[in-house]
């Protein structure tokens, strides 16, 4: 047995183990972790420094889970967009293929909570369908293996998606969604990163929500995929009482480049039935991002993006600060300290088509007017 199947044997999963290590009535939480269930890593109780805490939020039940009733389990609609079990195709060239349901840990904002971790989820063939789905469809050219978390499986079930997926030849790009470095950074062993190395160029998105995750260890097993040439980006998601503070995603940006890992997507939380609690104000994530742009490296700076409800897929957000005007003269802009500029058009385009840009601002500096002497 590896070593890291071990570790992971040794997780807390039960209500009465949690009494043990955190002190947590188990009475309080048998009811939530019956219908949406509870994993926590060595690593991550580890991590956990006190009661609510950060990590603690992400990964210990509550009984408010339950209190959610009118909630929908799928609002995403990916149940909708499958065109054979465990596959997800919503965009033209791209494909989401979720290869287990298994987690080093059970978030507990998790979108797909009406999936995970439950007994019985691929059945024998399924998986040779999906590959059926993509052999035929010649329009895809990234795959996304995600879940559940697709580092789980065992290294023979990895190899052989990878050999599968590599003998499909307009499949370009496999991406791995994970949170198994920031939680169970001993499966990154190095004959898992010999495997994956093999079938470049494979890309990974990390899932990352908070700088105590950071921890040596964990930074050792992003350093070794990176290594392995593995282009590695952190998927954040914004969580009240967890992240939704500018400094402490400053901290998360930063330690996240100092782990080899570019932030690439912060989410908005979705509507997911049981998780709604974590939800924040779309302001937030907004001021977030005004607080890192030009204020730190462009390279800490991820999208922020709402997985739009009913499956309009990711739709970014942008402070509405930057652009104050668009003319065929030219664009008024305004910088990270408040300074405003002039940007002008190049001469021969004038006159044109404008493109139509939902430019507005608090100071009323919208669409012709106000500034047309510039
Ligand atoms: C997020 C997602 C993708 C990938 O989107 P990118 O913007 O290319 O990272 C693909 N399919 C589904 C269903 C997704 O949710």
């Amino acid at each position: 047995m590896d070593d890291w199947k071990q570790i992971l044997a040794e997780s807390i999963t039960k209500p009465e183990d949690l009494a043990k290590h955190l002190g947590v009535d188990p009475k309080e939480v048998e009811e939530v972790v019956g219908a949406y269930p509870m994993r926590i890593t060595p690593t991550v109780l580890a991590t956990i420094k006190e009661k609510g805490d950060a990590i603690w939020k992400q990964v210990v039940p509550e009984a408010i889970e339950m209190d959610d009733i009118d909630a929908q389990d799928d609002p995403l609609e990916e149940d909708t967009d499958s065109p054979v079990p465990h596959l997800v195709h919503r965009y033209p060239d791209r494909v989401l293929l979720m290869v287990t349901n298994q987690c080093p840990i059970y978030c507990r904002f998790c979108t797909r909570k009406r999936l995970v971790g439950k007994p019985g989820f691929l059945k024998k063939g399924e998986l040779d369908q999906a590959f059926a789905y993509l052999r035929e469809h010649t329009e895809v050219r990234d795959v996304i293996l995600s879940g559940g978390d697709p580092l789980l499986l065992p290294d023979n079930l990895i190899e052989r998606i990878l050999k599968t997926l590599r003998a499909i030849p307009h499949l370009e790009l496999i991406r791995f969604g994970t949170r198994v470095p920031g939680t169970l950074p001993q499966r990154i062993t190095p004959e898992f990163c010999e495997i994956v190395k093999k079938y470049h160029p494979i890309y990974m998105n990390l899932h990352f929500n908070h700088p105590d995750e950071l921890t040596p260890e964990v930074k050792e097993a992003c350093g070794r995929l990176a290594d392995a040439g593995i282009p590695l980006g952190a998927q954040t998601v914004l969580l009240k009482g967890v992240n939704d503070d500018p400094e402490i995603m400053k901290r998360l940006m930063h330690q996240l480049l100092l782990a080899r890992v570019k932030p690439y997507y912060l989410y908005q939380a979705d509507l997911t039935k049981g998780t709604n609690h974590f939800r924040t104000s779309v302001e937030t994530g907004m001021k977030i991002i005004q607080a890192l742009q030009g204020h730190t490296s462009g390279m800490a700076v991820p999208h922020f993006v709402i997985d739009a409800p009913g499956g309009g897929g990711k739709i970014p957000i942008l402070p509405n600060e930057y652009l104050l005007q668009l003319d065929e003269n030219g664009a008024v802009l305004k910088n990270y300290e408040n300074k405003t500029y002039h940007y002008p058009q190049p001469e021969q385009d004038r006159p044109r088509e404008l493109p139509m840009v939902g430019v507005s601002s608090p100071g009323g500096l919208c669409g012709n007017g106000a500034l047309d002497e510039f």
